[in-house]
């Protein structure tokens, strides 16, 4: 895949900039390209590719978590298996920006490091740092759309455990996974035991000597086969591949809904089902309470899927070993758990998450005096009290984030036609008097949703008040039908 691009020179002023070239950030970029046709934009993004966290992970069997029918955008069927590897992911991207000819507005190796929004002149001035040749240089625009992501690309979260520093074998984070890694014949313990160790376990076992799963505390996984039935029948009935995706769409998130509800008023019964379904693979004898039976509830943090039970097999055939148990400290050999048992390994995976960011680690002013995002108040979960012509894009949690990122391109760009029918160039979400002192929340709030980069980070996030426009619900079944009736002139929206 070509990642030439021409774009924006140092000295341009854009309409709009968006800031990632990531799932949201392409998105956004079709949505302005077909609804402010207009508008004038560039798309500026750190990496010499597209694609984001698909582009940053490479590590063996890197794949979605979601099905790639609500993963994918409304508007680019999708017509592959359910789950995608990131590489079908990436396919799937360059079709887009080829058939909507979005490349020409990407600037690659280029990182926003800063921002000013000046009062005066109603625009943007972004520092921008270029990766390849170490450039700095300054572009201008109105609207500034950040689809940055949640999480620091360039280093993933390792806890530091005592003794590490003597462990004489290879530690490796799923983030940065090192090209040459040669993993074949070792023994490989991989730490943690979410989405991303749920992954890699599976796509590794048949090559190493052998594949040690330790966690502290175990997830829910939910095995599913990796087709749909309806898919299949809809492709067998050749209906158009526009329709397919839609009804796909309809009824996986009307699938997701039920589970959403059931797991919010019958929690028991979703936990006996995963259970079952673990249960299944492993038989009656394995001792699922210890390794399969969370602490939390089902979606306070992501369900993993195993697409055909791939890891559950691999525990039943003893290529894969799970140990629940605590880290006391690492060893020369390996680590030793606060059981007293050691667990030797020639590899160590940490597969302990991320660091949680905000607005791309870009350091934003206005007027010269810093922003302090973390004390602003989302609009919605899209804006910020206080600070103007600025959006940006957090996906669902429990749903596929690109159904958010598609919403809130929607609403930019209604936004943005809003904003010149009124001939204005500024709006900034603006807390009444009268609210001034509702009780804010976390932007995600803990007993919602509660996995550990998220307890880590959240002090960098937004707040979040009382009542709307000032709450992120992270609900998609809400948001769908708020969001294309929100009110442009409801009085939070300060126009200049
Ligand atoms: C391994 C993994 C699997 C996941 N699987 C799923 C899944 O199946 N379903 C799901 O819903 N979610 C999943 N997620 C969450 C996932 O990150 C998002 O769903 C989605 O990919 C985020 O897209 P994005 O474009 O918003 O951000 P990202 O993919 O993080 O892309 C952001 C882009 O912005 C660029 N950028 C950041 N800061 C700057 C800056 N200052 N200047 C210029 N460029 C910048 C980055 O280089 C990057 O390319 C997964 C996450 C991970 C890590």
């Amino acid at each position: 895949m070509s990642t030439e691009a021409t774009g924006p020179t140092a000295t341009e002023h854009v309409d709009v900039l968006i800031v990632g070239a990531g799932i949201s950030g392409v998105g956004a970029a079709y949505h302005l390209q077909q609804f402010c046709p207009a508008k004038s934009f560039a798309l500026l993004e750190t990496k010499e590719t597209f694609g984001g966290t698909w582009a940053q992970h490479t590590y063996p069997g890197i794949r979605s978590d979601s099905d790639l029918y609500t993963f994918g955008y409304g508007f680019k069927p999708w017509t592959g298996p359910p789950i995608a590897t990131a590489d079908e992911i990436l396919t799937y991207m360059n079709e887009v920006i080829d058939e909507n000819d979005l490349r020409r507005h990407i600037r690659f190796h280029h990182t926003i490091v800063g921002g000013d929004w000046s009062s005066a002149s109603q625009r943007w001035t972004l520092d921008v740092q270029r990766t390849d040749t170490g450039e700095t240089l300054q572009i201008t625009c109105g609207f500034l759309w950040m689809c940055a992501g949640y999480y620091r690309h360039s280093e993933g979260y390792t806890p530091e455990w005592p003794g590490m520093d003597r462990y004489e074998g290879q530690i490796v984070h799923p983030q940065t996974w090192p090209e040459d890694l040669d993993y074949s014949g070792k023994r490989v313990l991989v730490i943690g035991s979410g989405a991303t160790a749920a992954t890699i376990i599976p796509a590794m076992a048949d090559e190493c000597e052998h594949i040690t799963m330790l966690q502290r505390s175990p997830t829910y996984f939910y095995p599913r086969p990796n087709s749909d039935e309806l898919a299949e029948t809809l492709r067998e009935l050749q209906i158009p591949d526009e329709w397919s995706h839609e009804i796909m769409r309809r009824k996986i998130l009307r699938d997701g809904q039920i589970i959403h509800e059931l797991s919010a008023s019958h929690p028991e019964m979703v936990i006996d089902e995963l259970l079952a379904a673990a249960r299944g693979y492993l038989g009656e004898d394995f001792d699922i309470d210890t390794h399969f039976r969370p602490r939390y509830l089902p979606w306070t943090q992501r369900i993993a899927v195993v697409p055909d039970g791939d890891l559950f097999i691999g525990i039943r055939e003893g290529k894969v070993d799970v140990v629940t148990d605590h880290i006391d400290t690492f060893t020369e050999h390996g680590v030793r758990l606060q059981s007293g048992t050691e667990l030797e390994a020639d590899i160590i995976v940490t597969a302990t998450g991320f660091n949680l960011n905000a607005l791309g680690d870009a350091t934003m002013t206005i007027d010269g005096s810093p922003v302090d995002y973390a004390a602003s108040v989302t609009y919605r979960g899209v804006m910020f009290s206080g600070i103007p012509n600025m959006a940006s894009v957090f996906g669902y949690l429990r749903t596929s984030w690109t159904m958010r990122a598609d919403l809130i391109s929607d609403f930019v760009c209604r936004l943005l036609n809003h904003m010149d029918e009124l001939g204005v160039s500024v709006c900034t979400p603006t807390i009444a008097d009268a609210d001034r002192d509702m009780e804010l929340r976390p932007f995600i709030p803990p007993e919602e949703f509660n996995p550990g980069y998220m307890i880590r980070g959240r002090a960098l996030m937004p707040k979040q008040g009382a009542h709307a426009p000032w709450v992120a619900t992270n609900d998609y079944y809400l948001e769908r039908d708020e969001f294309p009736v929100i009110d442009l002139d409801e009085p939070e929206l300060d126009y200049r």
